[in-house]
C-alpha cells in the first residue's frame, strides 16, 4: 500500500470522515484577503497564530512538502435542547482545539504519531487557512455563510491539517461555493448582519466573535450595546447561519443518539448559575465545553448577564442583583446592563441602590445608562 493510502486509511480508521492531501504551496489569495480586511482582522493578524506566516508554510517549515487535511463530523450525536441557542454545537461537541488529554484532542495526536512512525516529519503550530486547504483538497465546498461543507455532514465539521515533509499523491480542488442558486437564507437570518456579502464576514459584528474574542488580551472586553441586544441567550458561539441553511437540514433532522455527557451537563446548566458560578459549576459545566478561548471566569459571567437581560424575565433579577456585588467590575457593569434590559421598578430600585456605593467610574456609567433604559 502506498504511503498516501496508508495515511488516508489510518485517518479514516481513527474517526475522521474525510481526508485529502495537497502540496505545501503558499496561499497568496488568503494573505491578500486578510491584508485587504486588516482593520476587521487586526486581532487575528497580531495573534500568536501568525496567519500571514502560515500562508507561506515553507517559511515556517522549510522541509514542508505536503498538507494532509481532515474533516471531523462533530454532529454525530444529539445536542440537548437546554443547551441549544446558548452554546454553539462545535463547543458542545468538545472538538474545537481540544487538549491532547481529551478524546478529540487525542485524535490529531494519534495521526501525528502514526505519520512519525511512517518516517514523516510533522510541522507544529502552523495555523493554516483550514477551509481553503480542505477546499483545495476537494473534501469541502464553501457556503455563502463562510463555513465549509462536507458531503454527508453539512457545515458541522471541524477541520485539522498536518504539514509533512514527504511528497504524496495529491487530490483535486473544489474551491467553489456549493450553495443553491439564489439562496441567501444565512445572510437574512444573521441578527447583526455580520455577513455583509456572500463569503464575507465582519467578525466585529459576529455574535460568536463577541461571545469569546472580546477579552482584554484579544479585542478589548467591551461588547457594543447594539450587539448585546442581538445576542439573545448565546453565551459561547452562534449557530444561526448554519441552522437556517438548507444544506444542513438533512443533518439537523437526522436521528442521532444522545450524548450522555451532554445530557448530564444539560440537567443542571443554567444562565443564572453561569452568572454567579461556584468553583464546581465552573470546573464541571463551563470548562469541559468552553475551554477554547476564555481563561477568565468574568467573561462567562458577562455573557450570562447579557443573556439574562435579553431574556427579559423579572425572575432573574435576584441573580443579576447578586452579580452587582461581584469583585470584577466587568461583571457588575454587565449585570447593570442586564437589569436595565429587564427594566421595571424592581430593577430600577436595585440600580439606584448600587450606584451610591459603586467605586468604578465605568460601572457607574453603565448603571446610569441602564437607569435611563429602565425609564
Ligand atoms: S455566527 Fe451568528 S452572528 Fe455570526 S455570522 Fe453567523 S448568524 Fe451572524
Ligand atoms: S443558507 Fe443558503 S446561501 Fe447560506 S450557506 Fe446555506 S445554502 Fe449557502
Amino acid at each position: 500500500m502506498s504511503l498516501t493510502s496508508q495515511i488516508k486509511e489510518f485517518a479514516l480508521d481513527i474517526g475522521y470522515s474525510k481526508v485529502g492531501i495537497i502540496p505545501a504551496d503558499s496561499f497568496p489569495e488568503y494573505a491578500a484577503d486578510l491584508q485587504r480586511r486588516q482593520e476587521m482582522y487586526s486581532f487575528y493578524l497580531k495573534s500568536p497564530s501568525r496567519p500571514l506566516a502560515a500562508a507561506e508554510p515553507l517559511s515556517l517549515m522549510p522541509e514542508a512538502r505536503s498538507i494532509i487535511t481532515t474533516v471531523y463530523d462533530y454532529a454525530q450525536k444529539n445536542f440537548p435542547q437546554e443547551l441549544s441557542g446558548k452554546i454553539g454545537r462545535i463547543y458542545q461537541a468538545r472538538c474545537y482545539d481540544a487538549p491532547p488529554e481529551r478524546i478529540n484532542g487525542a485524535r490529531p495526536e494519534l495521526l501525528k504519531s502514526f505519520l512519525r512512525k511512517l518516517g514523516c516529519q510533522v510541522g507544529e503550530k502552523i495555523s493554516l487557512p483550514e477551509r481553503l486547504v480542505a477546499a483545495k483538497a476537494g473534501i469541502v465546498t464553501y457556503g455563502r455563510n463562510n463555513f465549509a461543507y462536507a458531503e454527508g455532514s453539512g457545515s458541522f465539521i471541524y477541520l485539522t491539517s498536518f504539514v509533512v515533509d514527504k511528497e504524496l499523491e495529491y487530490d483535486q480542488p473544489s474551491v467553489e461555493v456549493g450553495c443553491p442558486e439564489g439562496c441567501s437564507a444565512c445572510m437574512k437570518a444573521c441578527p447583526t448582519k455580520a455577513i455583509y456579502e456572500p463569503l464575507k464576514l465582519d467578525p466585529r459584528r459576529c455574535i460568536a466573535f463577541n461571545t469569546f474574542m472580546t477579552q482584554e488580551r484579544i479585542a478589548g472586553s467591551r461588547i457594543e450595546p447594539e450587539i448585546r441586544a442581538k445576542m439573545g441567550t448565546k453565551v459561547h458561539g452562534c449557530d444561526i447561519c448554519q441552522e437556517v441553511c438548507p444544506r444542513n437540514q438533512a443533518k439537523l433532522k437526522s436521528r442521532r443518539p444522545d450524548d450522555e455527557f451532554l445530557v448530564k451537563v444539560a440537567q443542571d446548566f443554567s444562565l443564572t448559575r453561569m452568572l454567579n458560578p461556584t468553583e464546581e459549576f465552573y470546573a464541571t459545566r463551563i470548562q469541559p465545553l468552553m475551554y477554547n478561548y476564555i481563561r477568565e471566569k468574568k467573561y462567562f459571567q458577562r455573557n450570562a448577564a447579557i443573556a439574562l437581560g435579553n431574556l427579559g424575565d423579572p425572575t432573574n433579577i435576584p441573580a443579576l442583583a447578586l452579580a452587582m456585588n461581584d469583585p470584577e467590575e466587568l461583571v457588575r457593569a454587565y449585570a447593570a446592563w442586564g437589569l436595565g434590559k429587564i427594566g421595571g421598578g424592581k430593577a430600577q430600585q436595585i440600580l439606584e441602590g448600587k450606584i451610591k456605593g459603586e467605586t468604578s467610574a465605568a460601572v457607574k456609567q453603565e448603571i446610569r445608562e441602564s437607569l435611563l433604559a429602565t425609564g
